[in-house]
């Protein structure tokens, strides 16, 4: 006698996380309507695509939001020509400030420098924390002869500004910064591009701290005809 094999049951789903999700929310302070209020579900999205789009020490881009943003612009750059500029900042001898004032005190200098930096550069650029004491700027539409110009003025910014810290007298901070432009007309990678402004980081660090070190893009001169070769492959044909 042959027995019909039994059905499987159907897993059961993982639990919906939520009330860990609107505790995250709530510690992060964000206000959201009641839950019978229409607007309540698409309120505690975006505060979910807030957080984990944040840094939670200093309020900028993390890393994953830098990562999204870094990608969008090598499309444009590849699309439109235009420039883009990538800058790392590196906070100098950080691990002294600690060691010296306390981790509180600084946790106060990343928030400064992360403050400083944003009244720095213009609504579309993006700040970001990429690491401990490194931050990440993305200026789209930064033509090669402003690049140093925006990275001397940024780091002019942290020099004056010492930073007010809770029992002692202000901490004196600087930065060094590293900064590449995105190819024009190819097609780069997030990392190559990193890796590009990390090595101007690493310059501005040996020669001495407290300076920005801005990779020089070659002059060349392309034709309209050879902008437009760039759109002239197949993928590109229903657009023609
Ligand atoms: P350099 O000029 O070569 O960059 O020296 P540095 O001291 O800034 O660099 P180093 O890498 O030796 O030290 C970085 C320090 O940053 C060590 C680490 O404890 C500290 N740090 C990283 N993240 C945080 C944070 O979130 N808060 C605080 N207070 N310190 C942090
Ligand atoms: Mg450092
Ligand atoms: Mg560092």
């Amino acid at each position: 006698m042959s027995s019909e094999p039994k059905p499987r049951p159907t897993p059961e789903p993982p639990p919906l996380q939520l009330e860990a999700a609107l505790q995250l929310l709530q510690q992060a302070g964000c206000v959201l309507p009641g839950r019978d209020d229409p607007a309540w579900p698409q309120a505690v999205i975006d505060g979910l695509c807030t957080l984990s789009s944040r840094d939670a020490l200093t309020g900028l881009s993390n890393r994953r939001q830098f990562s999204l943003a870094l990608e969008r612009e090598i499309d444009r750059v590849a699309r439109t020509g235009e420039p883009a500029l990538v800058l790392m900042a590196d906070i100098d001898h950080f691990k002294r400030v600690n060691d010296t004032h306390g981790h509180l005190a600084g946790d106060a200098v990343l928030k400064a420098v992360a403050s400083r930096l944003l009244e720095c550069v213009r609504p579309m650029d993006t700040v970001a924390r990429y690491g401990g004491e490194e931050f990440a700027i993305i200026l789209p539409n930064c033509p090669p002869a402003f690049g140093l110009a925006v990275a001397e003025r940024i780091r002019r910014k942290v020099e004056q500004q010492p930073v007010a810290i809770d029992n002692g007298a202000p901490v004196s901070v600087t930065i060094s910064l590293g900064g590449a432009f995105a190819p024009q007309w190819v097609r780069s990678t997030a990392a190559l591009w990193v890796e590009r402004a990390d090595q101007h980081l690493f310059r501005a660090k040996a020669e001495g701290r407290n300076r920005a070190c801005i990779e020089q893009p070659p002059q060349s001169q392309v034709s309209a005809e050879e902008k437009s070769l760039l759109f002239s492959t197949t993928q590109f044909e229903d657009l023609a």
